[in-house]
């Protein structure tokens, strides 16, 4: 196993929806808001080579939508999808595999571009593209709470490429590399588990994208279902606690990794490191 994680690009959300119920003179102390309540989130990719598998996980916004669509998004820094593969020695090309946590838009935009003839093309033209069966028939259904977050474009290309892999359950995807399914946040979150250098890494995705979502009720109001987000993230914090697991980050502008302790106040982050102080 040969893994490596890079950011594809900073971006801005508003930091009320980020944490849901928690008051803002708690969570601007660790994400500072802008005038409009804005607050920066990276977009934390990985990249692992096992058993003959390039693999990468989820993709970014993408560069498909208007200057609008955009505007709205703010995308700075970080060092872009293609171009943080080349770095690390890979052409789109080279990609087998791409997994996919789920289809909101930040997660799988990157995967189809506009292509020359006004349609759309994907990016990884040799890859297989995995998202859980459950995401997949929850994303294409007429669903009006995640309605700006399933994009079309970014969705029905997958399917019609034929390169589509639906997963059915929780298990292994590759060698040392295998996934859970979560339902608070949307249906049919996949949460990447890779055995590396005899640790494992538990990609939290949008089960817990930041360090300061470790405490319970630090949710955002993005979650369908906030008390099976909690029942989640409690199951899936005492085994990374029980086993020292390190926790990798997708969206945490600070860290991108953490293991854990318990506190009185319950479990909370132990030591906080990037990712390239475990990577090979
Ligand atoms: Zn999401």
């Amino acid at each position: 196993m040969k893994t490596d994680l890079f950011n594809i690009s900073n971006f801005k959300v508003d930091g009320g929806a980020m944490f849901g119920v928690v008051p803002k003179a708690l969570w601007s102390r660790v994400y500072p808001a802008d005038v409009n309540n804005l607050i920066v989130l990276t977009l934390n990719s990985i990249i692992a080579e096992t058993d003959g598998h390039v693999v990468l996980v989820d993709t970014g916004w993408g560069d498909k939508q208007d200057e609008k669509f955009f505007r709205h998004v703010h995308l700075h820094d970080g060092e872009g999808l293609t171009e943080g593969l080349r770095k690390r020695g890979y052409k789109p090309e080279d990609i087998t595999d791409v997994v996919l946590t789920h289809l909101h838009a930040d997660h799988c935009g990157g995967c189809v571009k506009n292509s020359n003839d006004g349609g759309y093309e994907l990016v990884f033209p040799n890859a297989e593209y995995h998202v859980s069966r459950a995401q997949w028939e929850w994303a294409v259904k007429n669903n009006l709470r995640e309605a700006d977050a399933f994009l079309e474009e970014n969705i029905l290309p997958l399917e019609q490429s034929g390169r589509l892999r639906l997963a059915d359950e929780e298990g292994e995807l590759f060698r040392d590399f295998s996934v859970r399914i979560c339902y608070g946040h949307t249906q049919g979150l996949m949460i990447p588990v890779i055995s590396y250098s005899g640790r494992k890494l538990v990609y939290t995705g949008d089960l817990i994208p930041t360090i300061a979502h470790i405490p319970l009720i630090w949710n955002m109001s993005y979650d369908i279902e906030s008390l099976k987000t909690i029942e989640e993230k409690k199951s899936i914090l005492q085994e990374a606690l029980d086993n020292d697991y390190i926790l990798v980050f997708q969206h945490d502008v600070h860290f991108e990794c953490c293991t854990l302790t318990m506190t009185e106040k319950g479990i909370r982050a132990k030591d906080k490191f990037q990712f390239r102080e475990i990577a090979s």
